[in-house]
């Protein structure tokens, strides 16, 4: 198991290529498909650095476990082999100094990739690097081919190599079909290729391989369809190229984006002059085409506000779509009565209650925090103590005794107001309705948009309430409010034009 260097008979490889180096071809033979619950028989890494300078290196691994009798068949490593080969974890400091700073490369490359990441961790080590797959450089190299399996592309260039299904043998096929294709193809044409995936690790199979190319860095709005054209998921982005990319990178998918991409046949996007205009396009389109997976709109439907009903001391949750909620008065300019949030739903109302309360020594059952023991008052039942027997925080020393009669009512009305006020709702800052123009000076794109009272405005009609377009036009609103423009001083400019 020693490294050997500068082997003979390794495949050339073009210092054009090596420039993007190092790489690490590699190759694992296991005891079956999953990463997770099987283990490695062996492992193979022929390393080329950028000088050219090959290492070479295999070692057979006892994986601890039985090695059924179709893999043993298949890859001809028995258990008798691997019996006195060293664990993994005997070989990890060899394996990992070969595959330090380089591009892991390998066929089917997300096999051998989780294979040997989860090996990793079991040995205590952390490892990831970027990944090249030969399936799909030799997909992009050579569209019209059918099949990219390693014996297809044996066939198909005449490598030469021993020991097919060894470790050692295949990461050295493999490698020589990367120099096969360079002196088919020409080196440039191959670096070009493996720029572009090393780009896009992850792209589903069943897009083309430069759907993601002209994607611009501004902001934008992109939109995922699935079969029969139907969208399946609007965003909205302020770089879109890093948030569509994101939905590929294998170390930060979601489930939803795993789900997404499965069902992906086409990706759209359209770049916008800001980030506000993104925001309302994407409302816009959530709403006008109904895309299966997104949960934006009932993200908005849950939004609400708590309010403080006159004397009394208990916050009432107002979700803002509805009607009687005095949306005028709640964000005039003077006198609004007071109102906190947006909050994304009831629950994180309630959750920012519980933390202000034990920040600010408020009374848990002044703030209506205590609903078990009100429960139990509302139907006469014994509640264990009187009216006036402290909540529960009084009794660790929490709270300053409204419950108790200590503190009255008015003052913690207003201890509570005074501590709640990083989240109060804004006063509009403006007499009536303003125009914001945002304006991409890069690519010469430029659009107005109008908003009252923290609403956008469309079509003379003010549109529901949506906490991304209110939480971002807050904090236009205090770094560059001259990009705001009032609307009668936007027509009285507009007639003393036309009168000139
Ligand atoms: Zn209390």
């Amino acid at each position: 198991m020693s490294v050997t260097t500068d082997p003979q008979g390794t495949p050339f490889l073009p210092p054009a290529l090596l420039a993007l180096g190092p790489f690490a071809f590699i190759d694992v033979e296991t005891t079956g498909m999953q990463p997770r619950d099987d283990r490695l028989t062996e492992i193979a890494i022929l390393r080329y650095d950028r000088s050219g300078r090959v290492e070479q290196w295999s070692s057979l691994v006892n994986p601890g476990v039985p090695i059924p009798p179709d893999i043993q068949a298949m890859t001809g490593i028995t258990p008798a082999m691997v019996k006195n080969a060293p664990p993994f974890d005997a070989v990890a400091a060899t394996a990992c100094s070969l595959l330090e700073g380089a591009v892991l490369v390998a066929h089917n490359a997300r096999f051998d990739y989780g294979f040997i990441k989860h090996a990793f961790r079991r040995a205590g080590l952390r490892f990831t690097a970027d990944v090249l797959c030969t399936v799909r450089l030799s997909r992009l190299l050579y569209p019209d081919a059918a099949r990219h399996g390693l014996d297809q592309l044996i066939e198909r260039h005449r490598l030469i190599g021993t020991d097919r299904h060894r470790a050692l043998g295949d990461a050295a096929l493999t490698a020589g079909f990367v120099a096969a294709a360079c002196s088919e193809r020409g080196a440039d044409s191959v670096v070009a290729a493996i720029r572009r995936l090393l780009k896009t690790p992850s792209l589903p199979a069943q897009l083309p391989p430069h759907a993601l190319d002209d994607l611009p860095d501004g902001p934008g709005v992109y939109v995922f369809y699935g079969v029969n054209d139907l969208p399946l998921y609007i965003g909205k982005a302020k770089h879109l190229r890093e948030r569509v990319r994101a939905h590929f990178s294998s170390d930060h998918r979601t489930a939803n984006d795993v789900r997404l991409s499965r069902e992906l046949t086409r990706i759209e996007w359209f770049p916008t002059a800001g980030e506000i205009g993104a925001l309302v396009l994407e409302s816009r389109w959530v709403k006008s085409r109904a895309p299966l997976h997104n949960v934006a709109l009932r993200r908005h439907a849950r939004a609400g506000l708590l309010t403080l009903p006159p004397e009394r001391t208990e916050p009432a949750f107002v979700p803002v779509g509805e009607r009687h909620l005095e949306w005028d008065a709640l964000t005039a300019r003077d006198s609004a009565p007071p109102a906190w949030g947006p909050f994304a739903d009831r629950a994180a109302a309630r959750r920012w209650l519980d933390a202000l309360a034990q920040a600010h020594r408020l009374c848990p059952r002044a703030l209506g925090l205590e609903a078990d023991l009100r429960a139990r008052w509302a139907q006469g039942q014994d509640t264990g103590s009187d009216a006036r027997s402290p909540c529960f925080s009084r009794q660790i020393g929490r709270c300053m005794g409204w419950c108790v009669g200590e503190e009255s009512t008015e003052a913690h009305r207003e201890r509570f107001i005074a501590a709640a006020d990083s989240m109060r709702l804004r006063a509009w800052p403006w007499s009536g309705p303003v125009v914001l123009e945002e304006v991409d000076h890069a690519n010469g794109r430029c659009e107005r948009l109008v908003f009252d009272r923290w609403l956008l405005v469309e079509d003379g009609v003010h549109q529901p309430f949506d906490r991304d377009i209110y939480r971002l036009l807050v904090r236009l609103s205090e770094r560059t409010p001259e990009a705001f423009v009032e609307l009668p001083a936007l027509r009285s400019t507009a007639a003393s034009e036309e009168l000139d």
